[in-house]
């Protein structure tokens, strides 16, 4: 029996590892392949006898693609082991000191999700590129990486003899979704991830292909060399980069497993806001000496280990796809899945974006599809896994009504979405109120969608005035509410009138404007009524404001029932102002970036101070940054700021220049 499952589980192993390796065309996600390998570990632990050479657990993955010549690596080029947990760390350090009996410092590492790659210099000249292919024997793809700008085809100082370094090759995610769009638009296949597409871009037989595709490296690993290179391999890292080759600059050097666990949990928070995907850290022992001591198995080193981060990709079936409308009419499609738990949480419903994109990916009712969540983002629908048909899917179609109001939908020009454009229609009024409520919004505590779908269906509420006019009975008289929770919701009903303009402003809904242009307005005007008064004109001279964000906000206050209710929100005593805080003008037209953790601010108020004195916070570090203000931990922005030339201020500088403009806490 178990030898039976044994076979059955190697074959299926291998097929994903040939879906994997040699097509680059993987048909299930990381995770679910790698539980396949711990169940398959877990029987060959118990059953020795069974393990066979050919075992895909004693083997490193690829086979080499027909068409490319091959390379016998000198020095084989190993994968990783892996832990999924910090108890798991914790027994691979104990062990790694058990075999040193002495302390051990690593380098911890981002795991970039690419595929491995050798790079080959005699006497400084790249005389050959390879991949990992099975570990010993890889494709030569010279000719490929020799179109990758980054890899230089010579050192940057002069070096006799050989030198093997080995590294990742990556596709950035803005990369990946361009030539997924590129892709998308020829009608030819799409990438499930960014790995694939690189794996895929480099593997091509025609060098233009790979050219095309925007390719970057990180080296982080010597084969071998004929020059004598530090004992370190942290300082290895840096002699790569002195050499021109480059390195991962948020590599760190820990002098205990301690500073190990604060790097990976830092990066597990953090990793969405790199460029480029990781799916977990690597450690290594730092001393090339002590490296050599601890040895490596048929598979992988024994003084390295990946650490994995949990799964934001699986697998499951898409039982249905439904419309959901948007609280400015948008209508988009919703797949309804066969529950998976991703990183923690149940994920039973999904985003599909649009139309086109389900028509592009040829989505279907009754697929397996790959789901992915990543951070506070809305699941969404990566792509569907064809092969796995069986013939029983079905299209899906949108409708041509709203199914909340039956009214014809529309697909206004340049636009992806259909529309329900009618004023009367319960679905939206619905997600307008929720939104209206909402935390970024007028942030009213308890009222959520169910409280609000409650509310309309007793025709308590019919705009968000009426939210002011509710009343104890009212409440009580719905199902699941108190006397105590009525009055808690009343309470907190009363708060959100003195939330101010700026929130008042996110929560009508204006079409394109978010809480960052309603701050902006309402910094600019102050009350309502100065900005109901703005011409389009006036609206667009502003800074960041389009023509069509103007647009819209005048279309907004020429409109008679906007008109009606905000002038019923003011009899109902709703703040329409704010109380402004100009302090200054020393930092106008001085834009602003903040990276890290400050000491004396928190984020919110470092921008409100920048803001106060007349200058302005973006997100991302570009040619028009002035300052980046550099707090602990600062992330990627740094690198960005000093590539660009972008004056850096550290804590200290920052706060003298705001107490120079005459800025006070
Ligand atoms: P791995 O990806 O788990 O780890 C080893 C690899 O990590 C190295 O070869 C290297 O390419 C990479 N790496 C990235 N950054 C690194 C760094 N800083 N230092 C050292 N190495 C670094 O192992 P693998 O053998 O390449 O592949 C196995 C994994 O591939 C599985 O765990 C699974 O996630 C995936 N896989 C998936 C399927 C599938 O069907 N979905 C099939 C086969 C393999």
């Amino acid at each position: 029996m178990v030898k039976e499952h044994l076979v059955k589980l190697r074959e299926l192993i291998n097929y994903h590892n040939y879906r994997y390796y040699v097509l680059d065309d993987p048909l299930i996600s990381d995770s679910e392949y790698d539980s396949l390998i711990k169940e398959l570990e877990v029987i060959e632990r118990e059953n020795p006898e069974l393990i066979t050479p050919d075992s895909p657990t004693q083997r490193v993955g690829g086979a080499v693609l027909e068409g490319f010549r091959t390379v016998t690596h000198s020095v084989p080029l190993l994968s990783l082991g892996n832990v999924f947990s910090l108890a798991e760390l914790d027994a691979f350090n104990i062990k790694v000191q058990q075999t040193l009996s002495e302390s051990v410092r690593y380098t911890a590492e981002l795991k970039i999700d690419g595929l491995a790659i050798s790079l080959l210099y005699r006497d400084g000249i790249f005389i050959r590129g390879a991949t990992r292919g099975d570990g010993q024997i890889g494709e030569d793809i010279t000719t490929n990486l020799r179109t990758i700008q980054s890899i230089p085809l010579r050192l940057r100082k002069p070096l006799t003899g050989e030198l093997e370094v080995r590294g990742e090759c990556y596709m950035d995610k803005n990369v990946f979704s361009e030539l997924n769009e590129l892709q998308a638009k020829k009608g030819e296949k799409l990438f499930a991830n960014p790995r694939n597409a690189a794996a895929g871009s480099l593997r091509q037989l025609d060098p233009k292909v790979t050219a095309a595709r925007k390719l970057n490296v990180f080296m982080y690993a010597l084969g071998y060399a004929d020059a004598l290179l530090p004992d370190s391999h942290y300082q290895t890292l840096k002699w790569f980069s002195e050499y021109g080759l480059r390195t991962n600059t948020k590599a760190k050097l820990c002098e205990n497993i301690d500073e190990v666990k604060s790097f990976i949990e830092y990066w597990m928070e953090k990793r969405e806001d790199l460029p480029y995907e990781i799916d977990g850290i690597v450690i290594k022992v730092d001393s090339r000496r002590a490296q050599e001591l601890l040895g490596v198995t048929a598979k992988s080193p024994r003084w390295a280990i990946a650490y994995k981060f949990p799964a934001v990709q699986k697998t499951t079936k898409l039982n249905d796809i439904i419309v959901q409308i948007g609280r400015t009419g948008t209508i988009t499609p919703l797949a309804i899945l066969e529950p998976v738990f991703i990183a923690g949480s149940k994920v039973s419903r999904a985003s599909l974006h649009n139309e086109d994109n389900v028509k592009n990916k040829d989505i279907r009712i009754g697929d397996t599809v790959v789901i992915q969540k990543a951070g506070d983002i809305i699941p969404e629908v990566v792509c569907s896994l064809k092969e796995l048909r069986t013939g029983g899917e079905t299209l899906f179609e949108m409708p041509k009504n709203c199914p909340s109001c039956n009214s014809l939908l529309i697909r206004e020009e340049g636009e992806v979405a259909l529309r329900c454009i009618s004023l009367s229609c319960p679905a939206q009024l619905k997600e307008g109120i929720v939104h209206f409520a909402s935390r970024d919004a007028l942030d009213i505590e308890g009222m959520g969608p169910k409280v609000v779908e409650q509310l309309l269906d007793a025709g308590l509420v019919n705009n968000p005035a009426d939210i002011f006019r509710l009343t104890k009975d009212d409440l009580i008289s719905l199902e699941r509410f108190g006397e105590k929770s009525a009055l808690k919701l009343l309470g907190n009903i009363a708060k959100a009138k003195d939330r101010g303009l700026s929130r008042l402003l996110t929560a009508l809904g204006i079409r394109h404007v978010g809480t960052q242009i309603a701050q902006l307005l309402s910094q600019y005007f102050g009350s309502i009524d100065k900005l109901a008064n703005a011409s389009e004109d006036e609206l667009a001279s502003i800074a960041d404001i389009g023509p069509t964000i103007a647009n819209s906000i005048a279309e907004f206050f020429k409109n008679e029932k906007n008109k009606f209710l905000l002038e019923e929100l003011k009899n109902l005593g709703v703040k329409c102002s704010e109380d402004l805080q100009i302090k200054g003008e020393s930092l106008k037209g001085k834009v602003f970036v903040v990276t890290g953790t400050l000491i004396s601010f928190g984020r919110k108020e470092a921008k409100e101070a920048i803001e106060s004195l007349g200058g302005k916070v973006t997100e991302a570090v570009s040619q028009k940054t002035d300052y980046l203000v550099v707090g602990e931990k600062p992330g990627s922005k740094l690198d960005k700021a000093n590539e660009l030339g972008v004056t850096i201020l550290d804590e200290d500088q920052f706060l003298l220049l705001l107490t120079e403009g005459g800025y006070k806490k």
